[in-house]
C-alpha cells in the first residue's frame, strides 16, 4: 500500500499521489514538477523524510464544496458548484485567488492552491495558500445576475473566510466588480469592516499598485536574472503575449526600463511591431483592450506598419526576452524551440502554468533564465499581502512607498532562487524552477516540523 509507505523514490512518492488523486491531471502534474525539484533535496535532510512533510504538503488542509443557487433575470432558478481548497495554513491565513469559470473543477483548484502555498511562502509574508471559485460562467451574464451570483456564493462562503483564516481575492473571471459584490456581502452578513478580501477598489480598502503588481513584478525579476548574468533589461527586445491586466503592466514596466516591446496578443492572435511598442501604442492597446472591448487586430489600423497574425502565438518572433502573459499552456515544445533558435536570452511566466513542461525543460537544457510562475508573478498576491497589512494597520501607503517594497519582495525572492538554483560545477547556471520549488518549500516544511503531527 502506498500509503503506509516510507517512499524512497519519487516513482513510489507519485504511484501515491496518483492513486489518491485519480483523473486530476493538473494537480498531479503540479506535485511532480515539485517533487522533482524536492526529493533530491529531502534526502540531503531526512528530517523531512522522517515526518512525512512532502506526503502532508501534497494533501490539502481541506476542501469545502457546496451548492450556490441563485436566480437568473427571467427568474429561473440556477445551480453552481462553489468551492473553496484550504491546502496549507502553515506560516499564514489561507490567502488565494477565486476564478468563475465553466472550466474550473476540484483538480484546477487543487493544482492552484498547492502552486499558491510555495508562492507565498517565496513572498516571505504570512500567508498560506488557498484556491478556490466555481463552474459558474459570467460571460453573457448581465450585471445584476453577477451581483446575485456573487452574493448566493459568499453566502455559504462566508462561513469559513476571515480575516485571520482565510482571504481571498480575484483570479480569471473575478475582477473589480465580483470583488465589491462579494466583499459587500461578506460585510453584511458578518456586520464587521475587516480586510477579508483583496483586491478592493481604492475608496474601500485597496491598495495603490495591486493592478499593476503582478506585470511589474515579472519585469523587475527578469531585469534581476540579467543582471545575475551581468547582463541588463535595456535595449533587450521583448515578447509579450496577452493584453489583459498582467500584459499590460508588464509592457509598461518593461518600456520603462528601456526595452522594445515588439508583440501583444488576445486569444484571436498576436501583433508584431518591428519598431517598437511605445507608451503612446500602448495606451492605444489599452483603450482597445479595456474600453472598447475591442481585439488586438485594430492596433493595425492606428500604426499600419505592424502586423496582425490571425490564430498565432507570438513565439516565432526573434525577441531577447519572451513573457508569456495570457494564460496557461500556451508556449509549447517547438515555440520553445524557436524562441531559443531565434536566441532569446530569458523565459519569464506572468501567466500560470503558461509553458508546457516539455518546453521547461528545454530551457532548462539550453541554460535559458527561466522564471516560473510561482517566482515572476508573485508579485500580484505579494501587494494583496500588503493591502491586508494596510487594511490591520489602518493605513493607505504611497505609491512609492507600495512599489519599493514590491522591489524589495521580488529581490528577495531572486536571492532565494539563485541560492537554492545554482547547478553546474561552478554554480553559473541558475536554475529558477528549483530554486523556487525548493525556497518555497523550506519555510513551509520547517514550520510543520515545528508544530509536530498535525
Ligand atoms: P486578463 O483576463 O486581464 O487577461 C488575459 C489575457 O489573455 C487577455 O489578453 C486574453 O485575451 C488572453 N487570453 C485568454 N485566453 C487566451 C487563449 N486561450 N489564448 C490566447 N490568449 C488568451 O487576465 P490577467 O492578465 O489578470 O491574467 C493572466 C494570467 O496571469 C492568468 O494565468 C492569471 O491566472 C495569471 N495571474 C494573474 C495575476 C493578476 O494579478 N492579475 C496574478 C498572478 C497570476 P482575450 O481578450 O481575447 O480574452
Amino acid at each position: 500500500m502506498y500509503e503506509d509507505t516510507y517512499c524512497e523514490d519519487i516513482t513510489c512518492f507519485m504511484g501515491g499521489v496518483e492513486k489518491r488523486n485519480p483523473g486530476e491531471a493538473e494537480f498531479i502534474a503540479a506535485v511532480r514538477e515539485v517533487a522533482e525539484s524536492v526529493f533530491p533535496y529531502i534526502e540531503e535532510h531526512p528530517q523531512y523524510r522522517k515526518a512525512r512533510i512532502l506526503e502532508r504538503m501534497t494533501e490539502p488542509d481541506r476542501i469545502i464544496s457546496f451548492r450556490v443557487t441563485w436566480e437568473d433575470d427571467e427568474g429561473n432558478i440556477r445551480v453552481n458548484r462553489g468551492f473553496r481548497v484550504q491546502f496549507n495554513n502553515s506560516i499564514g491565513p489561507y490567502k488565494g485567488g477565486l476564478r468563475f469559470h465553466p472550466t474550473v473543477n476540484l483538480s484546477i483548484l487543487k493544482f492552484l492552491g498547492f502552486e499558491q502555498t510555495f508562492k507565498n511562502s517565496l513572498t516571505g509574508l504570512p500567508m498560506g495558500g488557498a484556491k478556490g471559485g466555481s463552474n459558474f460562467n459570467p460571460k453573457g451574464k448581465s450585471d445584476r445576475e453577477i451581483m446575485r451570483f456573487c452574493q448566493a456564493y459568499m453566502t455559504e462562503l462566508q462561513h469559513y473566510i476571515g480575516e485571520n483564516t482565510d482571504v481571498p481575492a480575484g483570479d480569471i473571471g473575478v475582477g473589480a466588480r465580483e470583488i465589491s459584490y462579494l466583499f459587500g456581502q461578506y460585510k453584511r452578513l458578518r456586520n464587521e469592516w475587516t480586510g477579508t478580501i483583496t483586491g478592493k477598489g481604492l475608496s474601500y480598502g485597496g491598495s495603490l499598485i495591486r493592478k499593476e503588481a503582478t506585470g511589474y513584478g515579472c519585469v523587475y525579476f527578469t531585469k534581476l536574472m540579467l543582471e545575475e548574468r551581468q547582463d541588463s533589461l535595456a535595449g533587450k527586445r521583448v515578447a509579450i503575449s496577452g493584453s489583459g491586466n498582467v500584459a499590460i503592466y508588464a509592457a509598461k514596466k518593461a518600456l520603462e526600463l528601456g526595452a522594445t516591446v515588439v508583440t501583444m496578443s488576445d486569444s484571436s492572435g498576436f501583433i508584431y511591431d518591428e519598431s517598437g511598442i511605445n507608451e503612446e501604442k500602448l495606451e492605444t492597446v489599452i483603450q482597445l483592450k479595456e474600453v472598447e472591448r475591442a481585439r488586438i487586430s485594430k492596433y493595425v489600423e492606428s500604426y499600419p506598419e505592424a502586423t496582425f497574425h490571425e490564430g498565432q502565438r507570438p513565439w516565432s518572433v526573434k525577441a531577447d526576452v519572451a513573457m508569456p502573459c495570457a494564460t496557461q499552456n500556451e508556449l509549447n515544445l517547438s515555440e520553445a524551440k524557436a524562441l531559443v533558435a531565434n536566441g532569446v536570452l530569458a523565459v519569464a511566466e506572468g501567466a500560470n502554468m503558461p509553458t508546457d513542461a516539455d518546453a521547461v525543460e528545454y530551457f532548462l537544457e539550453h541554460k535559458i533564465l527561466f522564471a516560473p510562475a510561482k517566482a515572476a508573478n508573485a508579485g500580484g498576491v505579494a501587494v494583496s499581502g500588503l493591502e491586508q497589512s494596510q487594511n490591520s494597520l489602518r493605513v493607505s501607503w504611497s505609491r512609492e512607498e507600495v512599489d519599493d517594497r514590491l522591489k524589495a519582495i521580488m529581490a528577495d525572492i531572486h536571492t532565494n532562487c539563485v541560492k537554492y538554483g545554482k547547478e553546474d560545477a561552478d554554480g553559473s547556471f541558475v536554475n529558477y524552477l528549483k530554486g523556487a520549488n525548493i525556497a518555497g518549500f523550506i519555510k513551509v516544511a520547517d514550520s510543520m516540523l515545528a508544530y509536530g503531527a498535525v
